[in-house]
């Protein structure tokens, strides 16, 4: 089991310690090539338009549109994988997740915020969110994952893809990679 982590901008490094404290080996994904080495991908969070840019150059968007392995995505990578942005278009949607999200949505005042996270296996975590989207339209076949304690929807899954508007590599709950890695075994 190898799992990849795009790792052209973002907090790559964090997901990789998770994973490797998970007994996973890693690859940094860099090139197209990469992707046919690995059983699951993780997009970091960033900055979501300079990621849009960056996928385009290296040739990215169009294999990720069909990729079949198991994605994770946090943050600027939920972004990049929905279906819709009401506000200002990163430059590239996979639409691999059938969400409408709105960048930068938490106002000034909680542009960076920790707050419990409910996940559906019953646990609570600490959600880190930094400048983050909020999901504002949940499509059909779409899961949801995780929780603020209001019930707003921080983190989805449809099929193999799991979308998630927090950073779960900063506080260092593996809960939502070792999903990653259940849904890559079966
Ligand atoms: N605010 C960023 C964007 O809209 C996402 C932030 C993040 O990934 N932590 O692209």
């Amino acid at each position: 089991m190898k799992v990849g982590i795009l790792s052209l901008q973002g907090d790559y490094e964090e997901h990789e310690s998770i994973l490797r404290n998970l007994g996973v080996d890693t690859l940094r994904v860099k090139l197209p090539e990469h992707l046919d080495e690995i059983d699951a991908l993780i997009l970091p969070g960033g900055e979501s338009t300079h990621f849009a840019r960056i996928l385009r150059r290296y040739g990215f968007a169009e294999p990720l549109t069909t990729w079949d392995r198991p994605i994770l995505g946090t943050c600027a990578g939920l972004i990049i994988l929905a279906s819709e942005v009401v506000d200002e278009h990163p430059g590239l949607l996979l639409k691999r997740l059938n969400v409408r999200v709105a960048r930068n949505a938490y106002g000034r005042q909680r542009d960076s915020f920790e707050a419990p996270v409910k996940v559906s296996d019953g646990r609570v975590i600490t959600g880190v969110f930094i400048r983050a989207p909020r999901i504002v339209h949940v499509g059909e076949g779409v899961e949801v994952l995780a929780t603020l304690e209001d019930g707003e929807v921080v983190g989805v899954r449809q099929g193999n893809v799991i979308g998630l508007t927090f950073h779960p590599e900063l506080s260092g709950d593996d809960v939502f990679h070792r999903m990653l890695l259940d849904m890559a075994r079966s």
